[in-house]
């Protein structure tokens, strides 16, 4: 990990990416990644699995998540997964609608911008301009405007790399400023562990508001992909105190049992696979002011 300092305005931030099956959200990721550690495929939903793309330029560190949970409502469970989706959004700095403009817009795009309106600031990426008939490209463009009349819009191929810098300078100039919150060379993956830890952490401050101020800390223990079956996590939250211990249980397990819950949810949401998550409560005397406590909890220097 580097620890340079970072240049006067370095921004930084999460943008979830929205869009129906298909219309190249991954080949997107891989392309303004520039390696291949997303999956790609030509059937729809194949991404199950490393969903956090991080980008890390000298200006800026762009956290990617793909939103799995954004297709079409095919059925009841489908709905269910719009709304994790959309609370997935809510929490990003912002959502990079992606449709494919060789083609007009249908139901589904439709309803992907439905979920859109009214909640992140969103920018479009019309994809797959190489195969788009230049005399039907207008018609589709202002068909998509109608979809989002706020957003911003560009047309991208993200199989050909036409203009990916541009789509690039956009959504970083949308970000707040924020120092990296990665460090430089690390991609994808295994964060999926940390980002884990932080859905957890922020669900118990979420539930228990100002009960337990600050004094939440959590580790995964084990983080095992149980193919089909999705991934079972194990988590420990730590607390100061004993009585905060108390609290975070809550009366017949009931907190703890929400708060999992919650995180379970988002976790699901943020990597698109069934998630089983185990959790633990221990108390680990002035964790805050402990550095080796600190180095084994995950926190980096600075954060
Ligand atoms: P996702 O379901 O939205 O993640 O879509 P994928 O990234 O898996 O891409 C679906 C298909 O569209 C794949 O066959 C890609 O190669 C193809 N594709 C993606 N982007 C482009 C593009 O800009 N141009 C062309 N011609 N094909 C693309
Ligand atoms: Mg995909």
């Amino acid at each position: 990990m580097t620890d340079q300092p970072l240049p006067e305005g370095h921004r930084s931030g999460y943008v979830a990416l929205a869009g129906k099956p298909n219309v190249g959200k991954s080949t997107l990721l891989n392309s303004l990644l520039q390696q291949g550690v997303m999956a790609v495929s030509s059937k729809p939903q194949t991404t199950r699995r490393r969903q956090i793309g991080i980008l890390t330029l000298p200006q800026a560190q762009v956290v990617f998540l793909d939103t799995p949970g954004i297709h079409a409502p095919r059925h009841e469970l489908g709905k269910l997964m719009l709304d994790e989706a959309i609370t997935a959004l809510a929490e990003a700095d912002l959502a990079l609608a992606v449709f494919d403009v060789h083609a007009g817009p249908d139901a589904v795009d439709a309803q992907v911008a439905q979920a859109l309106a009214g909640n992140t600031t969103t920018l479009v990426a019309l994809n797959k301009i190489d195969l788009a008939d230049p005399a039907a490209l207008q018609e589709h463009w202002d068909a998509y405007q109608a979809l989002l009349p706020e957003a911003e819009m560009l047309t991208v191929s993200a199989l050909r790399g036409d203009n990916l810098a541009e789509l690039v300078g956009r959504i970083v100039s949308r970000l707040p400023v924020g120092p990296r919150y990665y460090s430089e060379g690390e991609v994808t993956d295994s964060f999926e562990r940390d980002i884990a830890a932080e859905l957890i952490r922020a669900a118990g401050m979420q539930l228990l508001r100002q009960e337990v101020p600050h004094a939440l800390a959590v580790h995964v223990d084990e983080y095992q992909e149980r193919g089909e079956g999705g991934a079972f996590i194990g988590a420990t939250v730590f607390v100061e105190r004993e009585s905060q211990k108390g609290i975070v249980i809550g009366k017949g397990g009931h907190m703890l049992r929400d708060i999992g819950t919650l995180a379970r949810k988002q976790i699901e949401a943020m990597s698109g696979r069934k998630v089983y998550l185990e959790l633990k409560v221990k108390v680990l005397p002035g964790w805050r002011d402990d550095e080796r406590a600190l180095h084994r909890l995950g926190y980096k220097a600075g954060r």
